[in-house]
C-alpha cells in the first residue's frame, strides 16, 4: 500500500493531540517561514513535511510566509523557486502567500508600543560596543549609557531612525530586559537596525528593518499560528518570543516548539555555504545534481515521494544527529525500483563484431520493461552484427573462473539475447583493445545452450547501429570528509571526483518512450534524463543512484 503523505510519528503530534483534547474546536495552524535568500534544501523538506504534514492530518492550515525582513541577500528569484519546490514536494499552503514585510507598519507600531511602555530604547552604541557590553556566558553584561533615556526621547529618536536621520550602525532599537540574564538572548536584544538597502518587495520605503526575533513571534501571532515549529538553535530565542508577545497588546500567543535540524553526511546544508559553492563555480548552480537542494535532487532524479519517505523515516526528535547519505539513497532506490522501466546502456563502450552473422543483420527482440511487472509492458530491441558492451565487462585472461565477464575463448550471455563466445581481439595503434570478435550461438535466445557450464554470467549490451549517443554523469559525494559543516575551510575538502562523465550509448527504445524521464540501466543504476543538456543527437543522463548501496561497505574507496 502507498504510504500517505501524513505520518503521525513524533512528539509534535503528541503535543497537538494534548492541545486538541483541551480544546476540541481548535484549528491547528502552522507556517513554513523560509527566508528568501537561497533555494530550499533537504533540511527544509524535513520542516515542510512536518508543518504541512500535521495540518493535513488534523485538517488544519499551513501558511507559507516569507521571512523577508532582512533585505541583504534576499531575492525575488528565490521566492519563486521556493514556491515551486513546495508544490513539487506535494504540498499546498493555505490561502495567499504571506510576507513578513507586509506586516512592517504593524511591527513598527508594536515597537512604538514597547517604547511607550518603557520596554525599548534607542541605543547609539556602535555594534562593536554593543557586543562588548553584552558580556559573555560567564560574565554579566553592562547597561548601555543610553538605556535610561526618557520615553519621549526614545520615541523621537526612533522616528528619526525611520526617517533616515541616522547612518547605518549609528543607532538601533533594543528591548529593555536584563543585561545580566543567564540567557544572552535576553540581554537587551536588538529589535530594529538601520539598513539602507533596497528591499525586493517594498523597495526603499524603509531604512529600518526588524530583527528575526521581533518579526517572527508577532507575525505568528498576527496569523493566528497555533504551533510555531522551528529548529533547536532557536530554543533560547523562545524566551524572547514569549517576552515580546507578553509585553505587547495582542491577544494571540502561539507556542514555539523546537526539533533537531537535519544534517546529512558529506553535505553542507546552510544556504550561505551552498551559495559559496555556487559562487566559486564548484557546482554549476543551486540545481546541480550534487547539491542537497530540492532542485538539485529533482534534477538528479529524486522523486517527491522518495524525499517525503526519507523525511518520514528520519522522524522528528530533539536529538541532534547526522544522517547517513545511504538513508536518502535507500528511499529513492525503493521508489524507482517499483516504477521505472529497465533498459540497457553502455557507459564505457567497446565494440563487438559477431563473425557468424551477416552484415547489416538486424533481429527484433521483445524485452520486458520490468522483470516482475508484466503490466509495464515490453519494448523492442535490436540484435545486430555489431554491438557494444562495457569495457569493464571484458577480460582477456583471468585465472579467477568465478569472474562474471566475457573472457577470451569463453562464453557469456547477452541480456535479453544470445550466448556469445569471444574469439580474438583487435588493438589500436596504442595497443588498447578496440574490437572483440565473437561468435554467437543461434540456439540460445532466452535458452541455455546444451552445455551451459561455460557461460560466465549475463552482461548488458547495446546495438552499434540502433542506439542513441549518450553522456552519463556519475556522481560521488561532493566532499571528501563526512562532516564538511564542522570545518572552517570546508571548500578545501571538495571531492575532485564528485562528477565523472562517461560517453556511451543507450538502446534506442528510449526515443519511443519520451514521457519517461527515469530508467534503470541494467547493472548500472537508476538514471534520469536531463532535459536542459540533452539535444536531438545526444541524451544526457544523471545517475540518480547506484543499484546497491555502496557507501555502507566500501570504506570510502569509491569516492576518493
Ligand atoms: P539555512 O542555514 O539553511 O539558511 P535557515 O534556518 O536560515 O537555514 P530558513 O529559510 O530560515 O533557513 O528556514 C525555514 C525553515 O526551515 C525554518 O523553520 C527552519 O528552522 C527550517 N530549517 C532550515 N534548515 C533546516 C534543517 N537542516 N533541518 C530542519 N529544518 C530546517
Ligand atoms: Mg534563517
Amino acid at each position: 500500500m502507498k504510504r500517505p503523505i501524513v505520518y503521525r510519528n513524533n512528539f509534535i503530534y503528541q503535543i497537538i493531540e494534548k492541545d486538541l483534547s483541551l480544546d476540541k474546536s481548535k484549528i491547528i495552524r502552522t507556517r513554513f517561514p523560509p527566508e528568501p535568500n537561497g533555494y530550499l534544501h533537504v533540511g527544509h523538506a524535513k520542516s515542510i513535511c512536518l508543518n504541512f504534514g500535521v495540518v493535513q492530518y488534523y485538517h488544519g492550515q499551513c501558511y507559507l510566509r516569507f521571512d523577508d525582513t532582512n533585505p541583504v541577500n534576499e531575492d525575488i528569484q528565490y521566492v519563486e523557486a521556493i514556491k515551486n519546490d513546495i508544490v513539487w514536494l506535494g504540498f499546498q499552503w493555505h490561502g495567499d502567500v504571506r510576507y513578513a514585510s507586509d506586516y512592517s507598519e504593524k511591527l513598527y507600531n508594536y515597537a512604538v508600543e514597547l517604547i511607550n511602555k518603557g520596554l525599548a530604547y534607542v541605543d547609539e552604541l556602535s555594534p562593536n560596543k554593543i557586543r562588548e557590553y553584552r558580556g559573555t556566558l560567564v560574565l554579566p553584561g553592562k547597561n548601555s549609557p543610553y538605556r535610561s533615556r526618557h520615553i519621549k526621547e526614545n520615541l523621537m529618536l526612533f522616528t528619526k531612525m525611520r526617517q533616515g536621520y541616522f547612518a547605518e550602525g549609528k543607532a538601533c532599537l533594543r528591548a529593555k530586559i536584563d543585561m545580566s540574564s543567564p540567557y544572552m538572548i535576553m540581554r537587551d536584544p536588538v529589535l530594529y537596525r538601520i539598513k539602507f538597502i533596497h528591499h525586493q518587495r517594498v523597495g526603499d520605503k524603509w531604512c529600518i528593518y526588524p530583527t528575526y526575533d521581533f518579526t517572527h513571534c508577532i507575525s505568528d501571532a498576527l496569523e493566528g499560528i497555533t504551533h510555531s515549529l522551528c529548529t533547536l538553535e532557536f530554543q533560547d530565542n523562545r524566551r524572547l518570543y514569549d517576552w515580546i508577545l507578553n509585553k505587547i497588546n495582542i491577544n494571540v500567543h502561539p507556542r514555539q516548539y523546537e526539533f533537531s535540524r537535519l544534517n546529512l553526511e558529506y553535505a553542507v546544508m546552510s544556504k550561505r555555504k551552498l551559495d559559496l559553492l555556487v559562487l566559486h563555480n564548484i557546482v554549476t548552480g543551486w540545481d546541480d545534481p550534487r547539491m542537497p537542494t530540492i532542485s538539485g535532487l529533482r534534477r538528479r532524479g529524486y522523486t517527491p515521494e522518495s524525499i517525503r519517505e526519507f523525511c518520514y523515516r528520519i522522524g522528528v526528535t530533539k536529538q541532534e544527529s547526522c544522517i547517513n547519505m545511504a538513508a536518502l539513497e535507500a528511499c529513492i532506490r525503493k521508489d524507482l525500483n517499483d516504477k521505472v522501466s529497465r533498459v540497457m546502456a553502455v557507459l564505457d563502450p567497446i565494440k563487438i563484431i559477431i563473425n557468424n552473422l551477416p552484415d547489416k543483420y538486424e533481429e527484433k527482440i521483445v524485452a520486458l520493461n520490468h522483470p516482475n511487472k508484466l503490466d509495464m509492458g515490453t519494448r523492442q530491441i535490436f540484435f545486430t552484427k555489431e554491438i557494444f558492451i562495457d569495457r569493464n565487462d571484458f577480460c582477456e585472461i583471468v585465472n579467477d573462473y568465478k569472474i562474471r565477464k566475457l573472457i577470451l575463448g569463453k562464453k557469456i550471455r547477452l541480456r535479453n539475447a544470445y550466448v556469445i563466445q569471444a574469439e580474438r581481439v583487435q588493438r589500436d595503434n596504442n595497443g588498447a583493445i578496440s574490437i572483440i570478435f565473437c561468435t554467437y550461438d543461434s540456439q540460445t535466445l532466452n535458452k541455455n545452450p546444451i552445455d551451459c557450464r561455460d557461460v560466465k554470467g549475463v552482461i548488458h549490451w547495446v546495438s552499434a547501429t540502433r542506439n542513441v549517443i549518450a553522456e552519463f554523469r556519475l556522481y560521488n559525494h561532493l566532499f571528501t570528509i563526512s562532516n564538511p559543516w564542522a570545518v572552517k575551510n570546508f571548500l578545501s575538502y571538495v571531492n575532485p571526483r564528485s562528477l565523472v562523465i562517461y560517453h556511451g550509448f543507450v538502446e534506442d527504445s528510449v526515443l519511443y518512450s519520451k514521457k519517461n524521464k527515469h530508467y534503470q540501466f541494467e547493472r548500472e543504476g537508476y538514471f534520469c534524463i536531463d532535459e536542459c543538456y540533452s539535444t536531438a543527437n545526444k541524451l544526457v543522463f544523471h545517475r540518480t543512484v547506484e543499484l546497491k548501496s555502496i557507501w555502507k561497505t566500501k570504506n570510502n574507496k569509491k569516492i576518493l
